[in-house]
């Protein structure tokens, strides 16, 4: 899928190909191409990042300059080719047997964090979204994006000379961000409607390019919809609950719709969080006249192709709705898809909840999934917990979500020099190959490269941050003498410590803040200097995260020594992230565990060797070792208990004052500090490659993208034949269950080996719908539970329906540990996603 050239202007002819170039967001992480648009137009690159607004606004003057200059020329024909070689090469994907199976997959978010200069994105959730769609792009895995597109976006923020946040919204305008409107086959604008309560909503499409992959945006500003309307989808995360819901309704209802639109061969429909659990209703609604089959069968025959990632470990933050907000709203669909609205509504309510209860977009996407997971081991176990109340007496161990962590798209995130540098241990096709020669390669770097390498880094974040502080004065409107001495502030030679995140509660972006003196001694040190750079914003209505950056500004204003050491930079977004992953020596990270589900900043200053300071929490409790960075905490969960706290504040000024600053500044006889370097090499090595999307997304394809095509393929097959003999099964087990009885057990050990006799009544139930288990809890945590199928032996005398099931099972365990149980059993179903009964021997 290539984009035919588009210009919206006249382009000197031998740079046609410029709007090519300019609309795919591969210039997003590839350097090569930074080199060029620097060249056409330096200051708006430094400014914007946005090659489609040079593109359109260079004058023709310079144009026809460039177009003359043979250095240039070449340079851009050399990239192009590069495009082209790149776009024909063959993929890790286009190597993964069977794999025309998957079909496509459509990847829904609230938001994608692609550029700073594509506006739709708040924090991890959407960079994770964007770096799943550039490794995509790499790895040619067949996906599209489906998200919206926001007038306004996501906040940015400033800060007044008294610490204060203030929150700006400026204009997206689309005509000068790199999309397109989506045509349809015919050429005109494609345009899809959802049904609000009353009326109908006109959608507007855009198109992204992602390398081999696009993005789908869908926004509600058409001027043939009313005022109110055409601002559903102004903010990100801004507005009441019913404009959330409003913008839910498009994301969900109105992506399905643009896919069936583009009749795209969509096979596994993946929710990036809840907030597009809408979409799989519409998906189950499109499949009933095909499969001539009702709602809920037609659901029963899709959902084993959606696939849900949960990202809360809290479940005050799952996405809820008022329960007459979503009666009002969900009503016109439920009676579209000839479904009682209840029934609609019970998918997102609790197993005993009442009609009052909210709906909850977790619980309806991972009710109307094939699979679902967590993004870290802990946050898998955690959403364990969270989902239990929707699968009662399961054990936790079988509470149907897994985990992937999470991972950064590592050519995203490195610098210029990053790149290098691994391309020369490595080779240019590093991120597409085994992780294993990755590391031994990187393993023998020597000691001087990497510390010059570091060097380097630190030595470039000096400069940008100089020239950022410098505009910050100058934007407050100080003095022309403060906006000067901008130059004086940091030190290249010293240490560089970096915080930077949302600021809010459970990231205690305070912590390093409980010993105000202790920190200043510390930074201030004549002989073993530390300095910090912070940036975050915080959610406009969150006025304690708002008073956290008030709480460094007063400290940094005490005294002039500090305010040399110490910076905070305003408007936190993705230019200044990357800016700082490559650059800092130490990312620091201090979230009360479990709250980080994974965290992903920590990840991104891995390819560029800096090292990891952080709470084990999300994913550096499974990445963490002494010898790849340092650790907070004692992997136990304390909620926001203020003594932990500063129990654990303590333990961050030990960690610094006694291995981060001493290992930093203890030289050998080359000036290189060993004990340093040797942290990065391993921490670049072995934590590099794992904790990437490569790697992720690798994952996602084998674990869970292949088989949900596979389930969903064999349900829909032959008119959804499978579907249907499911759903008469599942009815079958909701109508017999409560009769099924397990009448007397007899468990016994002789010599080591267990011998089970359990009777069974199966009510009316065929013989096949159950399986009957022994069961035991797992001896360790993580690892899976005892199971054993007990064979049916005769049938009971005098019953109907009832038998003798048998096993002898090698164990050491005692008796007492297992226990008799019965489950619904379906070749094609996931159990308990399909069907939760369970049946224990005394219960
Ligand atoms: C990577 C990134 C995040 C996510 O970082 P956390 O580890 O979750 O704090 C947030 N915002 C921006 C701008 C980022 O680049």
């Amino acid at each position: 899928m290539d984009l035919k050239p588009y210009l919206p202007r006249e382009l000197p002819p031998p740079l046609e190909a410029l709007s090519v170039l300019a609309l795919d967001l591969r210039w997003s992480w590839n350097h090569a191409s930074d080199e060029l648009w620097r060249l056409i137009d330096p200051d708006l690159w430094e400014a914007t990042g946005n090659p489609w607004l040079i593109m359109q606004s260079v004058s023709r003057e310079r144009l026809d300059t460039l177009a003359a200059d043979e250095a240039f020329m070449s340079e851009f024909q050399r990239i192009i080719r590069d495009r082209a070689e790149n776009l024909a090469e063959t993929t890790w994907f286009d190597r993964v047997e069977r794999g025309e199976e998957l079909g496509l997959v459509a990847y829904f978010s609230m938001e994608f964090g692609l550029s700073e200069s594509l506006p739709i994105y708040s924090g991890g959730l959407g960079i994770l979204a964007g770096d799943v769609l550039k490794t995509a792009s790499d790895l040619g895995v067949p996906m599209v994006g489906i998200g919206l597109l926001y007038q306004q976006g996501y906040f940015r923020q400033a800060i007044n000379g008294n610490g204060e946040q203030l929150a700006y919204f400026p204009f997206n305008d689309p005509a000068m961000l790199p999309i397109l409107p989506l045509r349809d086959a015919s050429g005109s604008w494609l345009r899809i409607q959802v049904e609000l309560p009353g009326r109908s909503l006109q959608l507007r499409c855009w198109d992204v390019q992602i390398g081999r992959t696009h993005l789908y945006l869908l926004d509600a500003n058409h001027p043939v919809n009313n005022p109110r309307d055409r601002g559903i989808t102004g903010e990100l995360y801004g507005g009441d609950n019913e404009t959330r819901l409003a913008q839910e309704i498009i994301l969900g209802i109105g992506g399905w719709r643009l896919l069936e639109a583009l009749d795209l061969p969509v096979r596994v429909c993946h929710l990036n969080e809840g907030h597009a659990a809408l979409a799989v209703l519409e998906r189950a609604a499109r499949a009933m006249p095909q499969l001539d089959v009702d709602f809920v069968t037609a659901l029963r025959a899709t959902r084993a192709g959606n696939i849900f990632t949960t990202h809360t470990p809290v479940p005050a933050a799952f996405d809820r709705f008022d329960p007459l907000l979503a009666r009002q709203y969900l009503e016109p669909y439920a009676t579209q898809w000839g479904i009682d609205l209840d029934t609609l509504l019970d998918l997102g309510r609790g197993v005993s909840d009442g009609a009052d209860a909210p709906l909850n977009m977790a619980y309806l996407a991972l009710r109307a999934s094939g699979a679902a997971f967590g993004v870290s081991r802990l946050h898998g176990s955690v959403s364990r917990a969270l989902f239990a109340p929707l699968f009662p007496r399961w054990p936790l161990d079988e509470v149907p979500i897994g985990h992937i962590t999470n991972g950064v798209h590592t050519p995203t995130w490195d610098s210029q020099a990053a790149d290098a540098l691994w391309t020369r241990a490595c080779g240019k096709a590093r991120w597409s190959g085994e992780i294993k020669p990755v590391a031994e390669k990187v393993a023998v770097l020597d000691d001087e490269t990497l510390w010059n390498f570091r060097a380097q880094q630190r030595h470039g974040l000096i400069g940008a941050l100089r020239a950022r502080i410098a505009l910050q004065r100058a934007n407050r409107g100080e003095p022309q003498d403060r906006v000067a001495a901008s130059v004086n502030l940091l030190d290249p030679n010293t240490l560089t410590l970096g915080f930077a995140r949302r600021f809010t509660g459970y990231k205690r972006p305070n912590l390093l803040l409980e010993q105000p003196e202790r920190l200043a001694r510390l930074l201030s040190d004549p002989h073993r200097p530390v300095q910090l750079v912070l940036a975050g914003k915080a959610h406009p209505k969150d006025g304690p995260g708002q008073a956290m950056i008030r709480q460094w500004f007063e400290f940094i204003r005490q005294n002039e020594a500090l305010s040399r050491h110490v910076i905070f930079i305003e408007d936190y977004d993705m230019a200044l992230a990357a800016e700082l992953v490559q650059g800092v020596d130490v990312w620091i990270n201090t979230p009360r565990r479990p709250w980080e589900a994974s965290g992903t900043s920590g990840m991104k200053v891995l390819v560029n060797g800096g090292l990891n300071l952080s709470e084990l929490d999300g994913w550096w409790a499974e990445a963490y070792t002494p010898d790849v960075g340092w650790a907070l905490g004692d992997r136990a969960e304390h909620d926001s208990d203020p003594v932990w706290d500063r129990h654990e504040a303590e333990m961050l000024y030990q960690v610094l004052e006694e291995s981060v600053i001493p290992d930093f500044y203890a030289r050998d006889a080359r000036g290189i500090p060993q004990r340093w370097v040797a942290r990065v090499r391993e921490s670049m090595a072995h934590l590099t490659p794992v904790y990437s999307t490569n790697r992720m997304l690798r994952e996602y394809v084998e674990t869970y993208y292949l088989p949900a095509a596979r389930a969903v393929g064999n349900r829909l097959a032959r008119g959804g034949e499978a579907a249907r003999a499911l759903q008469d099964w599942a009815r079958r087990i909701d109508a017999h269950w409560p009769a099924v009885r397990i009448g007397g057990a007899n468990l016994g050990v002789e010599a080591g080996v267990l011998h089970v006799d359990v009777q069974v009544f199966l009510d009316d139930l065929q013989v096949d719908d159950v399986c009957v288990q022994l069961f035991a809890n797992s001896v360790e945590a993580d690892t899976a539970p005892e199971r054993h199928v007990l064979v049916r032996s005769e049938p009971l005398p005098g019953a109907v329906n009832g038998f003798h099931y048998t096993a002898h099972v090698a164990t050491n365990r005692s008796v007492a540990d297992y226990t008799v149980r019965v489950v619904p059993n379906h070749p094609l179903a996931s159990i308990p996603l399909d069907s939760r009964h369970i049946l224990w021997d005394h219960e």
